[in-house]
């Protein structure tokens, strides 16, 4: 396949949700595996709906996944502007509105919102709660289909204010074939007339994603299954503007399905995970709804976990890079039931994507952590050697917080509980001569420090069993961490010496 040009289309109205991610993800591997282009559209036509920053969000959240587009707002190549508002200055959406009028397959409606009121109200029965704007009404409304030219003309002349819609056939069938789901038809009569062009000359979504996907070359379009009931709309328009050859392959993915049905926003806060991408603030009600990035996930992972939510490669197969995925993914292998978001199963891709991750890498990320908490780290190597150390034990990157802290600052308290019931001189004897010990060794390696540890117990007459415990708990304050050689090795001799100092003190009073 050559050619290929894939978009990601958001409408700029908040923050990005784990299936709009997915569906990013889905176009860039596509784009990938075939060679092909990867674009990103700003969909900003809906005034009411805009909101400041959520475009720079979407960029910063692509750039954080890795997943850049080849074009993009930031990146324009040969078909910009890549923002719809942009493109409308160039009238281009009008032009087509009112092409379709002239070739009789839509039509101006200056119908008022009051108007519209007292037909939804006339129409409205049981079995029809919500009247559309139809062919069972459209002659009873004001349009250009149901009053005759001259009275038309008159009330263009006038300005009177207006809106184009498509006038939907009364009784065809209407088909494509899905890449996932494949053929799906749909009966014109039941679908209502939808607004191509609203009263301010900004096109509507359905306008706008067909005349767009054509004139930038769209050749397949991937977009969440919310869309199905609109998709009769667009291959009409498809068909009338460009013909039914040109249009792009569509695939309409599954929808991400949270606890209780289709994930939402409020599952979020509800069963305790992020939803969002990034942290999403918003402006109006000042709401924070948390990121995965800010929870502690890696890049890799969540992109790893959401390409698994509905596909996967036919094997049991469930780590994969973005290359290997960009090398074996295929539209085809999508399901068309909706994928349940587990959170567990999340978390696992992050812990395991942790152990994969490079030491140096992770010391870039946790360091920014720590400091927050007021821990300082400045010795990098100290830093490497720590989070090596316990990166098998962390899940969530804010899980190497309490787990290494305690390298970087000695305890200022101790879990005295865990000690003091068997506490006694000959263990307070025992770290004294192991102290001397340690003070006199040059080579400070973990198996040292064990021997010398095992030796001084056998002198002493003491189980070592007992020992690691409380001389645990003198390095780190608490009872957890990694092996406690290893412990005393990374922090190195003169802080061990210390930290048994400090403690012997506090375990004695
Ligand atoms: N602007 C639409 C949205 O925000 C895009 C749908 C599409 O990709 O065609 O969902």
């Amino acid at each position: 396949m050559s050619n290929v040009r894939v978009r990601f289309a958001p409408s700029p109205t908040g923050g990005l949700h784990l299936g709009g991610i997915r569906t990013v993800l889905y176009n860039y591997l596509f784009a990938k595996k075939n060679g092909g282009e990867f674009i990103l559209r700003i969909e900003d036509t809906d005034q009411t709906r805009y909101v400041a920053g959520a475009e720079e969000y979407i960029m910063e959240c692509l750039q954080w996944l890795g997943l850049e587009p080849d074009e993009s707002p930031a990146k324009p190549g040969a078909v910009g502007p890549y923002r719809q508002s942009e493109r409308k200055a160039a009238s281009i959406y009008q032009q087509y509105a009112e092409q379709l009028v002239r070739e009789g397959h839509a039509y101006y409606a200056f119908d008022t919102p009051e108007e519209l009121e007292t037909m939804r109200q006339q129409y409205r029965s049981d079995t029809n709660p919500s009247p559309q704007y139809d062919h069972r009404v459209r002659a009873a409304m004001r349009n250009s289909t149901s009053l005759d030219a001259k009275t038309t003309q008159r009330l263009l002349d006038e300005g009177t204010r207006y809106v184009i819609r498509i006038k939907m056939p009364e009784n065809e069938t209407i088909g494509f074939t899905d890449m996932i789901r494949g053929e799906v038809n749909f009966e014109t009569g039941l679908v209502d007339d939808k607004v191509l062009l609203k009263a301010d000359g900004m096109p509507t979504y359905h306008l706008a994603v067909v005349v767009d996907d054509q004139l930038m070359g769209i050749t397949h379009a991937f977009r969440g299954e919310e869309w199905l009931p609109s998709a009769p709309v667009h291959v009409l328009l498809w068909k009338y503007l460009f013909g039914l050859d040109a249009m792009p392959q569509w695939a309409h993915l599954p929808l991400i399905l949270g606890p209780n049905g289709k994930l939402s926003k409020r599952d979020g806060a509800k069963y305790g995970f992020p939803v969002f991408a990034m942290n999403w603030t918003d402006a109006k009600t000042g709401e924070l709804t948390e990121g995965f990035r800010e929870k502690g996930f890696l890049p890799e992972a969540f992109i790893n976990l959401l390409a698994l939510l509905g596909w996967n490669d036919g094997t049991e197969k469930e780590l994969f890079t973005l290359e290997e995925l960009s090398a074996v993914f295929s539209m085809d292998r999508v399901h068309s039931a909706g994928a349940k978001f587990d959170y567990e199963k999340a978390r696992w891709f992050n812990h395991e994507w942790i152990k994969k991750t490079d030491n140096e890498t992770l010391v870039t990320l946790v360091l920014p952590l720590l400091e927050k908490e007021g821990v300082t780290v400045t010795d990098n190597s100290l830093a490497t050697q720590a989070i090596a150390s316990v990166k098998d034990r962390a899940t969530l990157l804010p899980d190497f917080i309490p787990q290494v802290s305690f390298f970087f600052r000695a305890p200022i308290s101790w879990d005295l509980a865990a000690v003091k019931p068997k506490w006694n001189t000959d263990k307070e004897k025992f770290f004294q001569v192991f102290v001397e010990e340690l003070d006199a060794t040059p080579d400070f390696q973990s198996a040292f420090i064990e021997e010398a540890f095992k030796k001084t117990a056998a002198l002493q007459n003491i189980k070592p069993g007992e020992l690691q415990l409380p001389f645990r708990i003198m390095l780190v304050g608490g009872k957890f961490g990694p092996p406690v050689f290893d412990i005393a090795a990374i922090i190195g001799k003169s802080e061990t010496i210390s930290r048994i100092r400090t403690a012997l003190k506090a375990f004695g009073e």
